[in-house]
This record gives C-alpha cells, sequence and structure tokens, in this order.
C-alpha cells in the first residue's frame, strides 16, 4: 500500500534538505558503501564535505560503482591529489570581486552571489572552495551592490548565484528580483540553479509564480546525464515556462558520467521534450579537486563532431572554455585552435590576446588566500 504521509513529505522540498545526508557516514550509510570504500575515500570527504537530497540519493544505482548519478555526489580520493589541489579559484573570481558578493568579469555582465549553500554538492564544482562558508548580506552590503550596479552603466545582464541562489528565503529572493528589475539598464537576468536537477520540489506554482514576475528573468540549469531528466524534473520545468520563465541548460563535460555523444545525444533530446534548450557543454575548469572529471578539449571537439549531423542542431549545446587569466568564455569548434605552446593547445581570447589552455597543467598556479567580505 502505498503510504500518502511519506509521499507527501517526499515532495516537500524543505523535508529534502532537512532530510540530506550532510556527513560522510550518512552518505557513505545511504550508499550503502563497504568499510574499505568508506576508508578510501574518507580524505576527500574530510576535505570537500558531502551533501545530497534523498531525492536525488533516489536515482542513483548503488550496486553500479560507474553510475553518472553516484559519480556526480561521492567523494574521490582524486581530489585531494597533492598536484591539483592549488587552483582553488582558477577564474579569478576573488580578485574581480570591487564589492561583497558581486562579481564583475566580462564589462556587459556581473555576477551575484547570492549565498554560498547548495541542495547537494556537485564534486565537480567550480566553486567548492565554498562550500560550507556563509556568505551574510548585510543591508550595506546589499546598497552597496546595488550602487555598484547603477554606477556601471555597461552591466546589461545580472547573473544570480552561489551556491544556489534559489535556495535563499523566497523574501530575499524578491527583494533581490525586485532591485534589479529597478535598473533600467539591465536587460537581463540569469539566474543560475541545479535545483531542478537536485531539488526540482523547490518549484511550486506560487514559487515559479514569483520568478515569473520578473522582467528578463531566465533560469539557467545543470542536468549533466538523461538519467536526472524524470517525471519531477520535468514538471518543474513545465511549471516555469508556464510561469513565463525561460529555461537554458549548462552542463559540464565530464569523465565518466556524459563524456559520451550518444549520453550527450539523448540529454539534448530529453532537455528539448521538457522545454529546455541545451545551451552550454563546459570543459571543466582547472579547479582543485575536479581534475578526474576533466576529459581534456580535443575529447570534447570529438564527442561534438560526432554530434554534428546526427542529431538537431536544437539539441547540440555549444561546447566552452572559460579562458584563464580572464581570457572569457569561448566557443569552440574543430577548427578555434590557433596554435600549440608546450603541448598546450592556444586558443584566441578577448581583444584578439591568443591564451594558451593548460588542459593538464602539472604545475597549477599558487592558490591565493580567500577575500574578506
Ligand atoms: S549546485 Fe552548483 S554551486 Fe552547488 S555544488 Fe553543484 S555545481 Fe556547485
Amino acid at each position: 500500500m502505498v503510504d500518502n504521509g511519506a509521499q507527501n513529505e517526499f515532495a516537500d522540498w524543505r523535508w529534502q534538505l532537512a532530510r540530506a545526508p550532510r556527513d560522510w557516514p550518512s552518505l557513505a550509510a545511504a550508499l550503502r558503501l563497504s568499510p574499505s570504500e568508506i576508508e578510501r575515500r574518507q580524505g576527500a570527504a574530510e576535505r570537500y564535505p558531502p551533501l545530497a537530497t534523498p531525492y536525488y540519493l533516489s536515482l542513483a544505482d548503488l550496486d553500479d560503482p560507474d553510475d553518472p548519478i553516484r559519480r556526480q555526489i561521492l567523494p574521490d580520493p582524486a581530489e585531494i591529489a597533492p598536484a591539483w589541489t592549488a587552483a582553488a579559484d582558477p577564474l579569478g573570481e576573488q580578485d574581480n570581486s570591487p564589492v561583497f558578493g558581486l562579481v564583475h568579469r566580462y564589462p556587459d555582465r556581473a555576477l551575484i552571489l547570492l549565498n554560498a549553500r547548495c541542495a547537494v554538492h556537485c564534486r565537480h564544482c567550480l566553486r567548492k572552495r565554498n562550500w560550507g562558508r556563509e556568505l551574510a548580506w548585510s543591508q550595506p552590503r546589499f546598497e552597496r551592490a546595488l550602487r555598484y550596479l547603477r554606477e556601471h552603466q555597461e552591466i546589461r545582464e545580472v547573473i544570480l548565484s552561489g551556491g544556489d541562489p534559489l535556495l535563499s528565503e523566497d523574501a530575499t529572493i524578491s527583494r533581490w528580483l525586485r532591485a534589479l528589475a529597478g535598473l533600467p539598464r539591465v536587460s537581463s537576468l540569469r539566474i543560475g540553479s541545479r535545483l531542478p536537477v537536485v531539488l526540482p520540489q523547490r518549484f511550486t506554482d506560487e514559487f515559479c509564480a514569483m520568478l515569473g514576475e520578473s522582467p528578463g528573468a531566465w533560469l539557467a540549469t545543470h542536468f549533466n546525464h538523461p538519467r536526472e531528466l524524470t517525471g519531477e524534473a520535468g514538471a518543474a520545468c513545465r511549471r516555469l515556462l508556464r510561469a513565463g520563465v525561460p529555461l537554458v541548460n549548462q552542463s559540464v563535460l565530464l569523465k565518466g558520467v556524459n563524456d559520451r555523444a550518444e549520453v550527450l545525444r539523448e540529454l539534448g533530446l530529453g532537455l528539448l521534450r521538457i522545454g529546455v534548450k541545451p545551451y552550454y557543454l563546459f570543459h571543466g575548469d582547472p579547479v582543485a579537486g575536479t581534475r578526474h572529471f576533466r576529459t581534456g578539449i580535443r575529447r570534447g571537439l570529438e564527442i561534438m563532431a560526432e554530434l554534428r549531423g546526427t542529431v538537431s542542431g536544437l539539441a547540440i549545446p555549444a561546447f566552452a572554455i572559460d579562458l584563464p587569466d580572464g581570457g572569457g568564455k569561448l566557443a569552440l569548434t574543430p577548427d578555434s585552435c590557433v596554435g600549440s605552446e608546450g603541448g598546450a593547445p592556444c586558443f584566441k581570447g578577448l581583444g584578439g590576446r591568443v591564451y594558451r589552455y593548460a588542459d593538464d597543467d602539472p604545475e597549477p598556479r599558487r592558490q591565493k588566500p580567500e577575500a574578506g567580505g
């Protein structure tokens, strides 16, 4: 017999967060790991604490060690390999943060880090350096960020990010949306959230309606594998669309998760089916603790070549990298490379400058101290 009480609880996003295993013993138990596996992964779990919603955990195949859901949430000893622990912030976000919680890397765009909390700790995360930190947005900090946006009229797009910005309280999100809607030169607002994938229960009709009231708001989500395209995820996306929030998807190319053309083909087609446009497929940035997920750019380009002509162009995202040292985001095609230096491919970035992209740099830059608020 179906237990309606348990079903109702499972459909409640606050219950999902309250019941999410957020320490290593709880996650290891939920994934039914053996004592030797627990011990082998202990160091990585201590360095980067695990977290997963019961919903996302329910998608994992516990009997398959290569399961793509499991790989995205399970600490891996490779995360603490010594040669790769240096590049915590390769995109230089801390260096480009003129006021608390705001990153201004590209002239026309600004990123607001609304919080540092997530519903799931994705092992490939670009900002895993921030896990467990608190972003304390006081009133003066809020006003300083808005003043910065007002004074920098070249900013035409604001990206709400985190952590996951949609884990903030409704009142906080609504306050930001109203404030940003009052900036006449800002024509688009992108909300970067993985909640449609890991906590679709968050998208109640009321919550979607609140997001839909914000003019120019898009939601950029982060599906990596077709197994994440569940009935719940599809229903959440449809509610967002009905409320007037267009959706795009930004995947990361992850070794052992989605680094095959057939997986990305199925993902792209499945996304279209629920009204989400595949937008970007990012090559993994050289972030500390994520090296084992990187495929190398050449592999990414091979996959893109396999996709071309075998599936509708609508289902194919742009394959992109973030160039180091502020060189910008660059969409790559098989002929993008303008040479190589020391075995690493080179690409033309912002201002026509040529950037060497270390596909697998044995000596990443040293970590800088975290900037204070
Ligand atoms: S939800 Fe986004 S910010 Fe949070 S851990 Fe996953 S990738 Fe990182």
